[in-house]
C-alpha cells in the first residue's frame, strides 16, 4: 500500500444522493481513503456517520450536516477507528454528540496515534490531510447495542465484534431498511484486510465471515458500504461468499503444508479470475496472511 501514490482523499459534496426520506449519502467518488458518509435525519436530531480523513474534510462534512440539520441537534458516529472514517471527529467536538461502541473507543485510544503515523507514510496528499489532526474522544460509549432516537426515527447502532477491526459497528435505519456497514463491506473491490504484523493483527477473517453471514441473513433493502457504490443485500452476500472461499481455499492449502508464498500466488490467481473487475488486488495477500495465522493458531 505504501508504495502506491495516493490521490488527495478529499470529501466531495458535488454528488450527494438521497437514500430515503430525510437521509442522504455523500458518496465516495471512487477515490481511495474517502468513505461513504451518511446523514440521517429525524424530527429533532440528525446523525452523521463517518467524518472523512482529517480536520479539513471534517469541516466540510460538519458544515454540510449543520446546513442539512436546520437547527436540529447533531450526533456523530463512526463505523470503526480507521483514519478516513474517524480521524475528523475532533472537529465535531462541541457541535455534535459523538457516540460509538466501547471496543471502537479503545481502538481509537490505543491504536489511533500509530495509525496517524502509518498513514502519514502513504504520501504527501494523505499527510497533508492529516496535518493538525487530533483524535476525537467520544461523548457517549455503549457496549453492545444502542438505539438512538432522532425523533420519529430510531437508528440502531450495533457492535459486531472483531472483524475488519477490533471495534467495528454497523448503523441500521430500520424504517428505511438501510444498513451502513463501514469497511465490513467494500463494493467493487476485494475485502480490505488491515493485516500489518507486528503493528496491527486485529482483523479476523473467520470472525468477519461469521459477521457477514448474520448481516446477509437480515437482507436490508439498501447497503451503504465503507467504500464503493451503494447497493442492496447482494453486497453482503458477495463479501460473505468471498471470505468463505478465501478461508476454505487458504486452509485447504495450509493443511497440505504449502508455503504461504505459494498459497498467495495460487489464491490471488483464483480470486482475480473470479472477480476480474474488482480493485484492491493487493488485499488478497493480506487476507491470506491473516487466515494462515488463524489456521495455524487453530481457530
Ligand atoms: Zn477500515
Amino acid at each position: 500500500m505504501a508504495e502506491q501514490l495516493m490521490p488527495d482523499p478529499v470529501v466531495d459534496l458535488s454528488d450527494v444522493r438521497e437514500l430515503a426520506r430525510d437521509m442522504v449519502v455523500i458518496p465516495n467518488p471512487g477515490v481511495p481513503l474517502v468513505p461513504n458518509i451518511g446523514v440521517i435525519g429525524g424530527r429533532h436530531s440528525v446523525l452523521v456517520v463517518e467524518t472523512g480523513m482529517g480536520p479539513r474534510n471534517a469541516e466540510t462534512v460538519l458544515a454540510f450536516a449543520a446546513d442539512y440539520a436546520k437547527g436540529r441537534t447533531l450526533y456523530l458516529t463512526t463505523t470503526h477507528f480507521h483514519p478516513e472514517h474517524a480521524f475528523g471527529a475532533r472537529t465535531f467536538a462541541g457541535e455534535a454528540t459523538y457516540l460509538i461502541n466501547r471496543d471502537q473507543a479503545e481502538d481509537l485510544r490505543l491504536k489511533g496515534p500509530g495509525y496517524v503515523e502509518m498513514f502519514r507514510g502513504l504520501g504527501e496528499p494523505v499527510a497533508r490531510r492529516l496535518e493538525g489532526v487530533e483524535l476525537g474522544q467520544p461523548d457517549l460509549v455503549y457496549d453492545q447495542a444502542h438505539d438512538l432516537d432522532l425523533g420519529g426515527r430510531v437508528v440502531r447502532l450495533r457492535a459486531t465484534g472483531r472483524a475488519h477491526s477490533k471495534g467495528d459497528q454497523v448503523v441500521e435505519v430500520p424504517d428505511a431498511g438501510v444498513l451502513f456497514t463501514g469497511d465490513l463491506v467494500e463494493a467493487g473491490q476485494f475485502a480490505i484486510f488491515p493485516w500489518f504484523p507486528p503493528h496491527d493483527t486485529d482483523v479476523s477473517g473467520t470472525r468477519w465471515l461469521a459477521v457477514m453471514r448474520r448481516l446477509a441473513d437480515e437482507r436490508p433493502r439498501v447497503v451503504v458500504p465503507g467504500h464503493g457504490a451503494v447497493g442492496d443485500a447482494q453486497l453482503l452476500a458477495d463479501v460473505r461468499d468471498y471470505l468463505q472461499l478465501l478461508r476454505d481455499e487458504t486452509w485447504a492449502r495450509r493443511d497440505s503444508a504449502m508455503s504461504e508464498e505459494t498459497i498467495v500466488e495460487e489464491i490471488s490467481a483464483l480470486m482475480i479470475a473470479r472477480h476480474p473487475e474488482w480493485a484492491g488486488r493487493e488485499w488478497i495477500e493480506k487476507g491470506v496472511g491473516c487466515l494462515c495465522a488463524e489456521h495455524d493458531a487453530g481457530s
